[in-house]
């Protein structure tokens, strides 16, 4: 190729490109260069097949022309066929797309950072993993494919189908140099663009300085000799002022800016502001004169943000680079042939990461010398390169030599530039980075995956990449800080989380010495722009700016990435073993140097006086900060070193700490008080301190440590111990919020390692080190309790007034820890320490109360929690409980028999929980060792540290005369004050005191000091007193310790109370104990007597069941006259009564359940699967079950009818009174008791006298009409009275004050108007309105029954025998309710408010039957004609089942003849017919197929398929008529609870006795029918007539009559259900239909019919599934969406899903391990669908937040929340996040 003639293009363009249209500049530009690439169209066909010969022949030359285009251009015709793909061997770094799934796999990956795209990942490589996905939000992240230190090799899913590879040779040397070109291009042109650069921006508007637009305008020509020899001229008659984007401003103050520079119309303000937000810059005004711009330049200018004045070239130049970079990214991206893309990034890799570049022409030194100082700091900050030199200036080493005082300078005295950053790189990338923050928004966007994508996938050149990156970033780091001003823009971020997170170059930063251009820098700039000098100690320390503006929002963003970034290379994960190099004397220093700036950092002064006036959340910086730089602390300390190493650094801390000012009082005591002064949480060096001793052990160190008074190190630690408990005492009242939230992080188990556990240990180090006396003394001091035990204030008179006792408790448990836990010098490996900590952490935090995994994996802390054998650990000590409803989770409980290893007291158990955690403590220890909680002594636990000289002098303070004092002390006051508050706490530190001696001494040893000062008298006074039984106990045990240990102590006893005293004393003892004893004894044998008798008990009342059952059915009958079956109003509390209206709450919904069976071959075989059998095979192949989706079903076997109208109720009662006033205008009303929401009042009427039921002969009359025909027509004029007498207490008729009229207005209201899609009769006069709604009452009393009967069958095998007992009592009340009313509403029809009339529709019956309307199934038909007819629910129910033998067979017969096949779908049949059975089954068929014409059928093979399926299609008919003649004869025994009659009691086991258990014999027997086979024979033989002459007409006319409408239509046989779910929910993540890419990747599965539907379009699928409440799974995040209507507003609300960890708890992305499927809680989820009670569900959580509210998210109809999922899963806070952030559940709208 010919490079001048390309150079030339670039150069010339601006002057072409006046006036020009932006997509024919890029279509100029992106021709061209494809041109070059391709050796002047040479090769050009290669990359573009499709590329036509005349299109290459129009290519010809440079002296392309900008022109409007009207062909798709060639380069955006990809060829088809081939996909992305990356080489093997070679990183995927493919950046994801918006809305693309990221994939991560625990077990392949090696941390969850580490990505998978959509074209890699491969399904067969991760089966039985636990995979998760996210989806991309557009932003960083590219793929990890490839990379081995992210992933262990895998099969990438685009190699395995990848494309022949082309050979590019040819096009190498031409790509390399046009890549050339555009890269020196851009950084020749960009290193002009500096007019925005902060500090350049200044100077120009400095008049000394004299650098105009027009200087820097004309200087920044290029070179001719360098550009084709072309003269680069600028347009000095055009100059634009450009008003550029920052992040510090927002849109409105853009547009004030504008508008008061040039003014204008609203809409073009609008425009111009959108394009500087989009683009990041526009031209706000155009000129022939500079001069003329700078004045608007100055008025747009006054609100901060900054505009240019440049010239058209400049301004096209800075486009052109847009278009370039844009290219580059472009033949980066170049899918449609991988083998290009590949090629371009590693030309672009070598060319970037080449070293020793040159630009054209750098900016001369000279062009600023006027400027007066600071040049080269300026130049540092703004990323400036003047004469080719990159400004080194980051502080990055310690000058020589430096020691500990230097601690206490300022940084830049004691830092300073490294000399060898003279010598860098200075590659192209550099200079990127560099001049990164010049370019526009636009283009910065694309800036990076120029060089990340082509550098990241080669490890060596990452290398590379990483030490240049290091090499500049002191610069980069204090840009970002500085002068960025749209620093979210930075691909800083991009690029460390790429170097920093891969271990090869994390230990290349040690190896080459750069720790020093992290910390150094950050140190610097936290000092000089955000920290305040804190004189007491003599060094900074980090603040925020009081004022929040956005500068300094910016500089705190930039200090946090600074301290991640320290965060990243001291994490041991990518560090490994290079973390040593921190320990190394420089890298230790300036560790300390940017530690020391969070040293007591953010202190709180206590407020005197009013209570804080404005709240504070500043307790955030906690979160922010001080937990990552505690982090670092612990990382880099326990990190296994050399010893030597360790010694300089403690060495150099003591020194440091010594030299540290300090006010020292007349005793030797440094005087601060924390109450008066400044105190802090974190003390960050002594975390560092604490942490280096603890890991290698603090004898090593003991030399040091004795060299100056520890006190000077632990002191600090100690005043924040003494802060925290101040604060939980209530002492800081006045602090508000702030302090008090602040103290419970210091406490929180996340923080505690870091905080309260450190600063303990060094008071425990001051403990052993310094002189015990003055150590004690000491803790008094900071305690603020010396004055008073040094007599000087009594104990009511101190600062803490009242609260004394309670900060004494705290100060007690200190102690008592103090000596007791020594945990943290625990000679063992530190394995061992972990692992010995961590069986103390589990079981104390169990101890307090049984809790979830999650939850005790967040009390006992990150540390202990991601130990290998934690799971391990935990089953040993604790026991599991599974979850078992929808909602809740499992448990861990701790075992009975670990009580015993823990103490009352212990560091790791909150000390406010102190009572309970004791009494729960001797409650178990009690059980478990069977003895009487009155016999147990808690004993202290004293963990001995292995460490002789430790042990032995850990509790020296304990031992001195001062101690004794105090305790002596302490006991009097509480016995003068009669106070126990710190008195538990107390004798069981005196407790301590003891078993510690016992250890160090032996049993028989007793400090001189307890003898000297006569604690043994207060002990007995409180044992005499009539103090709480736990305090008594344990004071006497105490005594009697005490007395066997010196035989003095009962002489002095004697000697204080008396000789008579004593003896009295020690009589009393043992009297009672054997008192005691005795009672014990004889509760013992009374206990051993009780469980005997009820063991014979039980015996007896199993032999002798159905007797005692009469017993007790006796016995109730005997109540219930009374007020036993009475309702309770839930409103005011008194009972029901006849004289006015009562009832009960119910709603009206859709059920979808009443299924027919279906059309295709695969559905009817489900159908026809016995209950307890499996419907599915489900695997990692298929991973959904079968759906249902009726809507679809097409012939004449459908009926179009598989959804109506049901009641449900919660069953509460109320008056209607009552109900009447608060529902008022409500559509909907809460339930005052259970909160689920209704419409509805359905009133329930009072049980006759005698419990009612209807008379069984009533039921069995003989038939009135012989006809089928005559039957239907036939109006009752007997059968509501008879209803009603069975069922209506007899005082609602015979009581003279009853006025039905009070009722009917209630059954007006309520049933009378139900919105139904069902008319029966036109319904023009009120006769037949009054007949629409008697019959819609009878159908939904009819479907009610059956959803309930639909609903039991998911029981599987249960549900054949004991579906009546499966019915829940509301459902059963609510029945029964409703047919009293419907009885009402014919009997009392003559009611003004109802019918006005005693007319009995007839006219109507009459034409309803003879209309085309047909109902849903035959049960519907007989309930119906059952309220119409005087016939009896027998008669009905013979009809009702002939008429069913008669169209199942017909529509068996029918389908057998359109698909022959058919029958294999059938229930498959395991046992034969008898002969008889099967020849009159066989005539039967004949007869019934013989108006279907001829045909050839083989009667003989179809008879048993047909014959079961048969019988199993008609078992629910005959089920619902066992339910309906159940709730109509069942006695009404108490409130809620019916008896029933004696044949449907023993139904259950009649059912169970058959051979098969779902032979509908017993059914037909206990309604008193034939049994199949009998009426099968009875209709061949003619015996039935009755039967014979339904059969005849259901043929004749019936079937023709009806058969368009669906009568063929067979109900469902089968378990109505959602689809079944695969088991491990892996296969659902992974699944391949969830993410084709076609038809989007995030997809939810309906769990009703099975498709998979886009995310964001479920309620539209509602109507093609053709429901009303849709029932949706989430794959990826594992929730289950229900879309729901309240009125006709559509709610969306999403639970947690069915997949539970091996703990018990909901799979989320967030949680790792592996899923599988709880039955139990997608069992729970499938009877709330079948039985409407998911709209009750959801409103239930609605109202009352309290409960489960916290278990869902609602929102309105499709917003877009989809990114709003966990996204982020690199933080590693998630865990405390979810903890401390408010639910946003309170979000849901009407
Ligand atoms: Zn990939
Ligand atoms: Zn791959
Ligand atoms: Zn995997
Ligand atoms: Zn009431
Ligand atoms: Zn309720
Ligand atoms: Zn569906």
């Amino acid at each position: 190729m010919k490079p001048d003639l390309l150079k030339r293009f670039l150069v010339e363009l601006p002057s072409q490109m006046r006036a020009a249209h932006p997509t024919e500049v890029e279509y100029l530009i992106y021709r061209t260069l494809y041109y070059a690439a391709s050796d002047e169209g040479e090769h050009l066909s290669l990359l573009f097949p499709h590329i036509s010969d005349d299109e290459i022949a129009e290519l010809n030359g440079y002296s392309f022309e900008i022109g409007s285009y009207d062909k798709k251009p060639f380069y955006n015709v990809k060829s088809s066929g081939s996909s992305y793909s990356h080489p093997k061997g070679k990183a995927c770094a493919r950046r994801m797309k918006k809305d693309e799934p990221i994939y991560r796999c625990e077990q392949c990956g090696y941390d969850d950072t580490c990505v998978l795209c959509v074209h890699c990942f491969n399904r067969y490589d991760h089966v039985d993993h636990n995979v998760s996905v996210s989806v991309s939000n557009g932003g960083s992240g590219i793929c990890d494919c490839g990379d081995p230190e992210a992933f262990k090799p895998l099969n990438c899913r685009c190699q395995s189908q990848s494309n022949p590879s082309i050979d590019l040779s040819e096009l190498e040397s031409s790509l390399s140099e046009t890549i050339k070109i555009c890269l020196d291009y851009i950084l020749d042109v960009t290193n002009f663009a500096i007019q925005t650069l902060p500090s350049v921006h200044d100077m120009m508007n400095d008049s000394r300085v004299n650098l105009s637009p027009e200087i820097v305008s004309e200087f920044s020509s290029l070179p001719s000799e360098l550009y084709g020899g072309v003269q680069d001229s600028n347009f000095k008659d055009e100059w634009f002022l450009v008003l550029w984007n920052d992040e510090r401003h927002n849109s409105t103050e853009a547009k004030n800016a504008i508008k008061s520079g040039i003014g204008g119309s609203e809409s073009k303000l609008e425009d111009l502001t959108h394009e500087i937000d989009s683009k990041g810059r526009c031209i706000i005004q155009e000129s022939k004169s500079v001069s003329r711009l700078i004045k608007t330049k100055d008025k747009v200018e006054r609100g901060g943000l900054i505009a240019t004045i440049v010239s058209s070239r400049d301004y096209a130049r800075d486009n052109i680079v847009e278009h370039l970079i844009s290219w580059l990214v472009d033949i980066v991206q170049f899918t449609s042939n991988s083998s290009f893309s590949e090629l371009s990034k590693s030309i672009l890799a070598e060319l970037l990461l080449e070293p020793g570049h040159q630009l054209s022409k750098p900016l001369p030194r000279s062009l600023f010398n006027r400027v007066a100082h600071g040049l080269d700091e300026l130049c540092f900050v703004s990323g400036l390169v003047l004469d080719n030199e990159f400004p080194n200036m980051g502080l990055c080493e310690v000058k020589r030599p430096f020691e500990a005082g230097d601690l206490e300078n300022r940084a830049n005295f004691v830092l300073q530039p490294k000399s060898d950053l003279n010598f860098i790189s200075k590659s192209r990338l550099q200079y990127f980075l560099l001049f990164e923050i010049r370019l526009t928004k636009s283009t910065r966007r694309k800036l990076s995956s120029i060089f990340l994508q082509p550098i990241v996938s080669d490890l060596d050149n990452k290398a590379i990449f990483a030490n240049q990156f290091m090499e500049i970033f002191p610069s980069l780091f204090s840009m970002l800080a500085i002068t960025d001003r749209e620093e979210d823009l930075s691909s800083l971020h991009e690029v460390s989380v790429q170097i920093l997170t891969c271990p090869t170059c994390v230990s290349q930063i040690y190896h080459n010495n750069q720790i020093g251009n992290i910390l150094g820098p950050l140190s610097y700039i936290i000092e000089k722009y955000s920290s305040e000098w804190n004189d007491e100690a003599g060094f900074p320390n980090y603040i925020e700016p009081a004022r929040f503006d956005s500068s300094s929002l910016a500089m705190k963003k930039a200090i946090m990435f600074g301290v991640d970034t320290a965060k990243k290379v001291t994490d041991k994960s990518f560090a490994g073993s290079s973390i040593s190099g921190m320990l190394e004397k420089e890298n230790f220093f300036l560790l300390l140097m940017f530690l020391r700036n969070f040293q007591g950092y953010w202190p709180l002064i206590r407020k005197y006086g009013t209570h804080v006036e404005l709240e504070s959340y500043d307790f955030r910086v906690h979160l922010e900060f001080s937990l990552k730089i505690l982090e670092i602390t612990k990382s880099v300390a326990t990190y296994d070193l050399a010893l030597d190493d360790e010694v300089n650094a403690v060495s150099l801390i003591m020194d440091h700490f010594e030299l540290l000012p300090k006010q020292i009082d007349s005793k030797g005591r440094i005087t601060f008080r924390v109450s008066k002064d400044p105190v802090s949480f974190i003390n960050s060096i002594n975390s560092l301190l604490s942490y280096i001793l603890q890991a290698k052990g603090v004898t090593n160190f003991s030399t040091i440590l004795s060299k100056i008074p520890f006190i000077y190190v632990s002191d600090f630690s100690l005043r924040s111990i003494v802060l925290g408990f101040q604060i939980k005492i209530g002492f800081w009242i006045r602090n508000g919020v702030s302090a008090s939230r602040q103290s419970s992080l210091y406490f929180d188990p996340v923080f505690a390692d870091h905080t309260y556990v450190r600063d303990f240990h060094l008071c425990q180090v001051g403990a052993i080190y310094d002189n015990p006396q003055e150590t004690l003394l000491n803790f008094l001091h900071r305690w603020e309790l010396l004055k008073w035990y040094e007599n000087s204030e009594s104990h009511d008179k101190t600062i803490y007034e009242d609260r004394f006792n309670s900060i004494s408790e705290k100060f007690i448990i200190f102690l008592y820890n103090l000596i007791t836990d020594r945990s943290c010098f625990l000679k063992t490996s530190a394995e061992e320490r972990l692992f010995q900590q961590a069986r103390l952490r589990i079981s104390y935090s169990l101890c307090e109360e049984p809790r979830s995994y999650s939850d005790l994996r967040r009390h006992v802390g990150d540390e202990i929690n991601s130990l290998e054998k934690f799971d391990d650990l935990l089953s040993e000590l604790a026991e599991y409980q599974e979850p078992t409803g929808l909602t809740d989770t499992g448990l861990y409980r701790l075992r009975a028999s670990k009580y015993e290893d823990l103490d009352s007291i212990s560091l790791f158990l909150d000390s406010s929980k102190y009572q309970e955690v004791s009494e729960t403590l001797i409650k178990n220890i009690a059980k478990n060792k069977g003895i009487p909680e009155d016999g147990v002594i808690l004993t202290p636990k004293i963990s001995t540290s292995g460490d002789e000289f430790v042990d032995k002098n850990i509790g020296q303070l304990v031992k001195s005369k001062e101690f004794a004092k105090l305790i002596y002390k302490y006991l009097q006051v509480a016995i003068d004050t009669s106070d126990e508050t710190y008195l538990p706490q107390l004798l069981h530190l005196i407790h301590a005191v003891l078993k510690d001696d016992e250890l160090l001494f032996g049993e028989k040893y007793l400090s001189e000091h307890f003898v000297n000062i006569s604690i043994t008298d207060l002990l007995l006074t409180i044992v005499e007193s009539t103090m709480s039984k736990y305090v008594v106990s344990k004071a006497d045990y105490l005594v009697d310790q005490l007395i066997s240990k010196d035989s003095r102590i009962i002489e002095n006893l004697i000697d204080s109370f008396g000789e008579e005293h004593i003896k009295s004393y020690k009589r009393k003892k043992t009297v009672e104990t054997e008192v005691e004893k005795k009672k014990r004894l004889a509760e013992e044998r009374k206990a051993k007597i009780m469980k005997k008798f009820a063991k014979k008990r039980d015996k007896f009342l199993q032999q002798n069941l159905e007797s005692s059952a009469i017993h007790d059915s006796l016995n109730e009958k005997e109540e219930h006259s009374s007020s036993a079956t009475l309702r309770t109003c839930v409103l005011c509390g008194e009972t029901e009564a006849t004289n006015g209206p009562f009832g009960i709450l119910a709603s009206v919904s859709e059920a979808a359940t009443f299924w027919k069976v279906p059309e295709d071959r695969n559905r009817v075989k489900i159908g026809f699967t016995r209950w307890n059998e499996k419907k599915n095979d489900l695997s990692m192949e298929k991973v959904y079950g079968e759906g249902f989706n009726y809507s679809s079903f097409q012939s004449e076997f459908n009926n179009k009818m598989f959804r109506g109208n049901v009641f449900t109720t919660c069953g509460h009662g109320m008056h209607y009174a009552c109900y009447s006033r608060p529902s008022q205008e409500l559509s909907h009303f809460a339930c005052p008791l259970c909160h689920n929401l209704h419409n509805k009042f359905i009133p329930s009427f009072i049980s006759p006298s005698t419990g009612g039921g209807i008379d069984i002969a009533e039921l069995s009359k003989a038939p009135i009409n012989n006809k089928y025909n005559q039957i239907l027509a036939s109006s009752s004029s007997s059968k509501s009275r008879n209803i009603i007498e069975g069922l209506v207490h007899e005082d609602y008729i015979h009581s003279p004050d009853t006025d039905f009229t009070k009722f009917a207005r209630v059954l007006v209201d309520n049933l009378t108007n139900i919105a139904s899609d069902r008319r029966y009769l036109v319904g023009i006069n009120n006769n037949e309105k009054y007949f629409n709604n008697l019959q819609n009452i009878s159908v939904m009393i009819a479907d009610t029954i059956r959803m309930n009967e639909i609903a039991t069958r998911y029981e599987g095998e249960e549900a054949y025998s004991n579906f009546l007992k499966l019915i829940p009592n509301p459902s059963k009340i609510l029945l029964r309710s409703l047919i009293q009313c419907r009885a009402v509403m014919y009997e009392c029809r003559s009611s003004p408010l109802l019918l006005n009339s005693k007319y009995d529709l007839s006219f109507e019956v009459e034409s309803f039957w003879n209309s085309g309307n047909l109902l849903d199934g035959v049960f519907n038909e007989v309930l119906s004609l059952y309220f119409q007819t005087d016939e009896s629910l027998l008669t009905l129910g013979r009809l009702g089942m002939t008429k069913l033998l008669t169209v199942t067979l017909y529509s068996l017969i029918s389908r057998h003849l359109g698909d022959p096949g058919f029958q294999f779908s059938l229930l498959e049949v395991r046992s034969s017919l008898e002969d008889s059975t099967k020849n009159s089954f066989i005539s039967l068929m004949k007869l019934v197929s013989d108006p279907m014409g001829d045909w050839e059928i083989d009667y003989e093979s179809l008879a048993e398929k047909f014959y079961f399926a048969t019988e199993m299609l008609m078992l629910p008919f005959l089920r619902q008529l066992v339910i309906l003649e159940d709730l109509i004869t069942s006695e009404h025994i108490s409130e809620n609870t019916f008896q029933s009659l004696d044949k449907f009691e023993n139904l259950d086991s009649e059912i169970l006795l058959q051979e098969r258990i779902e032979d509908i014999t017993a059914l037909t027997k206990v309604l008193g029918l034939p049994t199949l086979p009998e009426l099968i024979d009875g209709l061949i033989s003619q015996r039935f007539d009755f039967e014979s002459k339904i059969l005849e007409i259901v043929l004749a006319a019936k079937i023709p009559k009806y058969f368009d409408v669906g009568i063929l239509a067979l109900e469902y046989p089968g378990v109505v259900s959602l689809i079944d779910m695969v088991k491990d929910y892996n296969a659902c993540v992974i699944d391949s239909n969830n993410s084709s890419p076609k038809a989007g990747y995030d997809k939810i599965v309906c769990l009703i019919c099975g498709s998979r539907v886009k995310r964001s379009k479920g309620s539209q699928h509602l109507s093609e599934c053709a429901v009303h409440t849709g029932v949706f799974f989430i794959p990826r995040l594992n929730l289950l969406r229900i879309i729901t209507h309240i009125d006709h507003s559509p709610i969306n609300v999403e639970i947690s899903g069915p997949y539970l960890t091996v703990h018990g708890e909901v799979k989320k992305i967030s949680k790792p391990g592996s899923a599988s499927l709880n039955k139990y809680r997608y069992a729970a989820f499938n009877k709330l669908w079948l039985n409407q009670g998911l709209r009750s569900f959801v409103t239930r959580n609605i109202f009352s937040s309290r409960s489960e509210g916290n278990v869902m998210n609602v929102f309105v109809e499709e917003d877009d929340r989809m990114d709003e999922d966990m996204e982020g899963m690199d933080e590693s806070s998630d865990e405390f996040d979810e903890e401390t952030l408010p639910e946003d559940i309170n979000n849901f709208l009407w």
